[in-house]
């Protein structure tokens, strides 16, 4: 795979420098050195973009549906035969471990494929009239030109999970990756080239300044949907300045998550469950367990298991065999989880193991740590700690737990291990979450739709619902004489 990341930009099927000749560098997270030098887009090229999707929309709209999963067929094979050196880019600009990368590329690559099979079932309806000279058509039709903007903790599968569906329902795209992890965006985009994608179809503009990309984007009557995954004030910002120009709006934002765990659970079971809900990406995910909640006559049994597995689970590079914990993406979420442990273990909570977070080689670490005692008042049950730090407390009863989980302005994801049927269907009905694990720790996939309630955005991305977002429906009233 070409490594050459100084013509980053890519508009109207040209890979290109900034108009400034201006770059910047990309780091590995790992040890802070510089992996790549990528153009500094800004508002000129985004501009340049809009003018080049706009005008590839008609086209491409007008191709058959079939045709367009062709290509986002085609685009998930080759992901999936460049899955070690996707997977390798990753780790070098995101800093998980290379398996969670290997998982992620799978992962990515299934939306592409899942949505190539969806663009052929974009179907409408024919609707009885109220009289004989009338028929009722609804058409479902592509929404127009999108800006996709994407976060730095899923450089691929946040990428495919818009554009693919985009490219399912007949829409051309403008992207702009995380400034962070750009080079994953650009690798798969040029697969997507290779794999046949009209000049036009999907751009790609990286930069330092996102606003400037941004604001070019919402200040365009020609972009007419703005799809988006990240922190909830970006979203907030981005749905309120949408509104000028009444852009549909797709936000995917932060999460809170509650992880109830019944006296009925199988133990064992749950434990894992929070391990692969809590560690992965090293808790840098918006589904992560941020709240584990434990009845309270096996919460010190549930605390030990866990401590037991928590410990020996590795820090590191990425790419270091055995390890499953990597880097922090920067200093600032290491200054946040170190806030986080400091504020709890100040209010009484206790580590029952890791507690470390640390400067090494030029990364930022923590180790995964388990706190006990922890109470509703610190800051780590309060906010997304977006690092490897498990926070467990007990509650009484079933209504205590589902009222302490639902106390928050977010939805996303949670989680609620029992045994007992009746409850776990309860429980899933009763928590105000758009994506519940039932025994479940990795509820995420393609057939799915994940998205959340309150702060947590609005629409669903993936399964069937994600094609909604990009499709307008028109209703079309034929009079027969
Ligand atoms: P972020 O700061 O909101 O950044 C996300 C993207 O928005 C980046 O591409 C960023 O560009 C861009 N951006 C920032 N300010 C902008 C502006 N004014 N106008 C236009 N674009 C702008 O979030 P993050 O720190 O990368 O991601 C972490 C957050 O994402 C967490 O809260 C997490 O829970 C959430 N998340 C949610 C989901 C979900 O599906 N619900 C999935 C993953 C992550 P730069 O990179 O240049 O700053």
């Amino acid at each position: 795979m070409d490594r050459d990341f100084g013509r980053g930009l890519y508009i109207d099927g040209q890979w290109q420098q900034s108009r400034s000749g201006r770059s910047f560098p990309v780091t590995n997270p790992a040890d802070g050195s510089v992996i790549a030098e990528i153009p500094d887009a800004g508002a000129e090229e985004t501009r340049a973009a809009i003018d080049a999707a706009h005008r590839a929309f008609p086209a491409w709209a007008a191709r058959p549906a079939l045709e367009r999963a062709r290509i986002l067929m085609d685009w998930s094979r080759a992901m999936e035969a460049h899955q070690d050196e996707l997977a390798r880019l990753m780790t070098d600009e995101n800093g998980k471990p290379l398996a969670e990368s290997r998982g992620e590329v799978t992962y990515a690559a299934g939306f592409a494929q899942w949505f190539g099979e969806e663009a052929r079932r974009v179907y409408g309806e024919i609707v009885p009239a109220a009289t004989s000279l009338k028929r009722i058509w609804v058409l479902r039709q592509p929404v127009g030109v999108v800006g996709a903007i994407t976060p730095w903790n899923f450089p691929a599968a946040m990428v495919t999970r818009k554009v693919a569906p985009a490219l399912a329902a007949g829409c051309t795209v403008i992207l702009k990756p995380a400034e962070q992890t750009p080079l994953t965006a650009i690798a798969i985009v040029r697969l997507l080239e290779e794999a046949g994608i009209p000049p036009g179809v999907v751009n790609v503009v990286v930069g330092q300044d996102p606003v400037a990309i941004g604001d070019a984007l919402l200040d365009d009557p020609r972009v007419r949907k703005i799809t988006f995954t990240g922190s909830t004030e970006v979203g907030k910002h981005l749905m309120r300045r949408s509104a000028d120009t009444m852009k549909r709006v797709s936000l995917e934002l932060g999460g809170q998550a509650p992880f109830l765990v019944f006296a009925d659970a199988d133990l064992d079971l749950a434990v894992q469950g929070a391990i692969a809900s809590k560690f992965r990406n090293t808790g840098q995910t918006c589904v992560s367990a941020n709240r584990i909640y434990v009845e309270e006559p096996v919460v010190d049994e549930f605390a030990h298991r866990m401590a037991q597995r928590v410990k020996e689970m590795r820090v590191g590079r990425g790419t270091e065999p055995g390890v499953v914990v990597g880097p922090l993406i920067d200093r600032q979420g290491y200054e946040k989880v170190k806030l986080h442990l400091e504020d709890a273990v100040r209010q009484g909570a206790s580590v029952a193991t890791g507690g470390r977070v640390y400067e090494s080689g030029g990364g930022f670490y923590a180790e995964p740590t388990v706190l006990v005692g922890v109470e509703e008042r610190m800051v780590v049950m309060r906010e997304e700690t977006f690092g490897p730090v498990a926070p467990i407390s007990s509650f009484k009863t079933e209504a205590e737990a589902l009222e302490r989980a639902n106390a928050t302005p977010y939805g996303l994801a949670a989680y609620a291990y029992t045994r007992d049927l009746a409850r776990g269907v309860r429980v899933a009905e009763g928590l105000e979450y758009g994506i519940v694990g039932l025994n479940d720790g990795m509820p995420s996939t393609p057939q799915a739709p994940f998205g959340g309630f309150k702060e947590s955005g609005q629409g669903r991305e993936g399964g069937r619902q994600g094609m909604d977002a990009f499709l307008e429906i028109k209703f079309v009233s034929v009079g027969l004489g």
